[in-house]
């Protein structure tokens, strides 16, 4: 017999998938599973540090245009033994507590139950995507959004990414775009530090020129920013800084990690070319110190325009408006790499997960369930 929404987080929760753990295996167990359901399922498999990852994609009702896709991340943050939130959930009457239960197996459950309810009466196909790695850089679903035929035919689709919002729809978040600065300098002893070149220098340079970038971009923010997001404009931290190896030693490195998090209508390329610019007067002003200049990770803003139907829908059937949140989410990617209306709408509050005792309330996953329910009906019904 089935399990309810709530049996069925637990199940999931039960499967460690913090980092550093596989999601291969419980891919494999779920894809059966959704075979049984009777879903065509396609597992893309992946790797990450030796161990075994995996995409779910699960299509209902044949191979025909899809009305809805509903996506979700099977990873979670990490968790220890002697906090509450576990793989091992406990329940009161409100709340499910565990690790994963809000961010976002509870949403996963909530969609497939969904669509397992209106599997028999879907008019347009649905799918089910779920990815691996998305806490700890988008992973999964930069490699699906690589093989969107994976998906079928999903041009005439909407999507909904099932991440903790409250059960509003979120049309907009900032993009989150990492940078490693190393400045290469030449050793000396301490006691004659004008016989080597120190990268210190050139890293203090560095720093007031990036705080003066971060005043103008909160200046140019509250004149021109994206009032839905607090603050308004482009921010930019730095919030790993090191230099040197010794007391008595010139300092020949130093590093600064800069993570920026532009609104969706801040120029990338002009933003870079900013950061460029304090970078070359940091090495101008320290005789042969030399930048090397890392782009960890870049990824996009979401902005979905307010016109697509889906926004109207959920704003009238949720009787909230959209707006935006302040994490990451993959919407952007599927925005883009599957070229459908996306919006982020999913059971529980963002301030319950990632805490040592995430929870999510049992009248939220089954809410979560009938928003995802009614969505198949608007949508491929
Ligand atoms: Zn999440």
């Amino acid at each position: 017999m089935r399990a309810d929404v709530v049996g069925l987080t637990e199940r999931l929760v039960a499967v460690d998938t913090a980092p550093g753990s596989a999601t291969r295996g419980l891919v494999e167990q779920l894809a059966t599973e959704l075979r049984a359901d009777g879903a065509e399922v396609r597992v893309q498999l992946g790797e990450l540090d030796g161990q075994p990852q995996g995409n779910l994609v699960a299509r209902f009702g044949g191979d025909g245009p899809a009305g809805l896709l509903l996506a979700g991340h099977l990873d979670t943050v990490p968790w220890q033994a002697d906090q509450r939130a576990t793989i091992t959930p406990e329940r009161d009457a409100r709340r499910l507590y565990g690790r994963g239960t809000c961010d976002m197996k509870g949403a996963l459950a909530a969609q497939w139950e969904a669509v397992v309810s209106r599997a028999g009466r879907l008019r347009r196909p649905a799918l089910l995507a779920w990815t691996w790695g998305e806490e700890i850089g988008c992973h999964g679903a930069k490699a699906l959004t690589a093989d969107p035929a994976l998906l079928g035919d999903v041009r005439d689709a909407v999507a909904l990414v099932g991440e903790p919002t409250d059960l509003r729809p979120i049309t907009a978040h900032k993009g989150y775009l990492i940078v490693r600065v190393v400045l290469h300098g030449e050793p000396a002893h301490s006691s004659d530090p004008w016989a080597g070149t120190d990268a210190s220098v050139g890293l203090a340079i560095l720093l007031r020129d990036l705080h003066e970038l971060r005043e103008s971009l909160r200046r140019e923010g509250r004149e021109h920013g994206d009032a839905r997001h607090q603050p308004p404009g482009t921010t930019l931290n730095t919030g790993l800084v090191s230099a040197g190896t010794a007391r008595n030693v010139v300092p020949e490195r130093a590093e600064v990690v800069v993570e920026l998090r532009p609104v969706a209508e801040q120029d990338g390329a002009e933003l870079r070319r900013r950061l460029r610019a304090c970078i070359d007067l940091a090495c101008a002003a320290v005789p042969g110190l030399r930048a090397e200049v890392e782009e960890v990770e870049d990824n996009p803003a979401f902005d979905q325009p307010h016109a697509a139907r889906l926004v109207q829908w959920l704003e009238e059937r949720l009787g909230s408006p959209s707006g935006a949140v302040p994490f990451y989410t993959e919407a952007e990617l599927y925005r883009r790499g599957f070229g459908t209306p996306v919006v982020v709408c999913g059971p529980g509050s963002i301030a319950n997960a990632h805490r040592v005792d995430e929870w999510v309330g049992l009248d939220e996953l089954a809410a979560g369930q009938a928003l995802y329910a009614d969505a198949l009906d608007a949508f491929c019904g």
